[in-house]
């Protein structure tokens, strides 16, 4: 029996992590539930898988999660506070640990659970894009293995013998990442300036949580991904190119110098990663409906249109500009897309908050942890005063 900590339980990650482990009771327990704030939504959970920790993240939700614990008799502890989602991580209650919280938020738990050895399953993106360095040195010293769940990464890892090859060795030529576009492919420049939150989010083939929904319609998730394979399969970023592949079927694709080229297929649905992370190198029924290939017929492949969707050459930019360089565009990207959510910020603007705190803010070496979390709070500072300046 394997004990699961979700760190972001109450998202659209943790809901598919906890179907997969409600269907293999045998195998798998969620030991350990970790929220932001959502009170209601953890608490029923609770209910539901009976973990022996919950943690809210915001301390002022405390007493209402141990009061509503207590009048539905459920016995799990709480802890609250950023530390105790590190004391989750880390601890004895489990033994994989799901890093599903969105954001920078998620970093220091998936570090903690990468330096005590377990086995991680990573969606957090934005841990591994703002500190890949730091989260390798992490993995070395806790000797544990790393996952990728976000769907591409997944599909690299299952299409590479072994999962994390040196690249060279293996005849690797080049990783394909494929993007569905997002909602508003084939857009213009001036038909975007005008897009509401609520267009932004309606994706075509996922549903997912708000800011990674965002960052699908401008194609930063893309970028970040990008980023990510980085530093998940030690590619140069000459190495990981990005096609347009409207269906979502195919989810990415390894090229060898043989010229083969594999790729992972399936239905959109995350649960497949998800129970390939959590029973590797084992298979898992996941729930998830057989492709129908026939009834797919077609798979169709574009280039991106990188002149409309500034973000994803961002992204390269700052891929290559090394160090500090993808944190600040991490940082810079989370405050813009949320002051698009909240109404203050333009679609448009979102690239053009994140270009110039790349241009103003020169990137140095990965120091530490403290370091990183300086250049990470200086471009959000940053961030602000543009976004402040053009609302002027
Ligand atoms: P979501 O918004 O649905 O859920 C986010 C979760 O994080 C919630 O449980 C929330 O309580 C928690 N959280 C937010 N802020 C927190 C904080 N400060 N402290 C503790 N917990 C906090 O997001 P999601 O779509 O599930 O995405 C989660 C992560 O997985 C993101 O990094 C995203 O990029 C990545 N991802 C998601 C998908 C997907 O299909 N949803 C696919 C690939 C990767
Ligand atoms: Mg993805």
């Amino acid at each position: 029996m394997k004990r699961v900590a979700v760190l972001g339980a109450t998202g659209s990650i943790g809901a598919s992590t906890l179907d997969v482990i409600a269907r293999h009771p045998d195998r798998f327990r969620a030991s350990v539930l970790a929220a932001h704030r959502n009170v209601e939504a953890l608490a029923t959970l609770c209910e539901r898988f009976r973990p022996d920790l919950a943690v809210i993240a915001d301390p002022a939700c405390e007493p209402e999660l141990r009061a509503r614990l207590v009048a539905a008799g459920v016995a799990t502890r709480v802890l609250a506070g950023p530390d105790a989602l590190v004391e989750a991580a880390a601890g004895g209650d489990a033994d994989i640990v799901v890093a599903a919280i969105v954001g920078a938020a998620g970093l220091a738990s998936t570090l903690a659970a990468a330096r005590a050895g377990k086995r991680l399953l990573l969606a957090n993106k934005e841990a591994i894009v703002m500190a890949g360095p730091l989260l390798a040195a992490a993995l070395a010293e806790g000797g544990g293995d790393l996952l990728p769940i976000d769907s591409e990464h997944n599909a690299v890892f299952q299409c590479l013998p072994g999962g994390r090859p040196d690249l060279g060795r293996a005849g690797v030529r080049r990783i394909v990442l494929t993007a569905s576009g997002g909602p508003f492919r084939g857009r213009t420049r001036d038909e975007l300036a005008r897009v509401t939150p609520a267009m932004a989010c309606a994706h075509p083939n996922w549903s997912m949580g708000r800011k990674i929904s965002v960052d699908s319609a401008t194609l930063m998730n893309k970028g970040l991904e990008v980023i990510e394979a980085h530093f998940l399969f030690d590619a140069p970023a000459d190495a990981i190119d990005v096609v347009v592949h409207p269906q979502s079927i195919i989810h990415s694709l390894v090229e060898y110098v043989d010229g083969s080229l594999l790729a992972q297929l399936g239905n959109p649905d995350m649960r497949t990663a998800i129970a390939y992370g959590l029973a590797w190198p084992e298979r898992l029924d996941a729930g998830v409906a057989a492709l129908d290939l026939v009834r797919t017929a077609q798979l169709g492949f574009e280039a991106p249109d990188r002149a409309t969707f500034r973000c994803l050459d961002l992204a390269y930019d700052a891929l290559r500009a090394g160090g500090t360089a993808p944190t600040t565009l991490n940082a810079a990207n989370e405050e813009a897309v949320a002051a698009f959510l909240e109404g203050r910020l333009a679609f448009t603007a979102i690239a053009e908050v994140i270009e110039s705190c790349l241009a103003d803010l020169p990137a140095g070496p990965v120091a530490g942890l403290e370091a990183l979390l300086d250049s990470d709070l200086t471009a959000r500072r940053h961030a602000h005063r543009i976004m402040a300046r053009r609302a002027a």
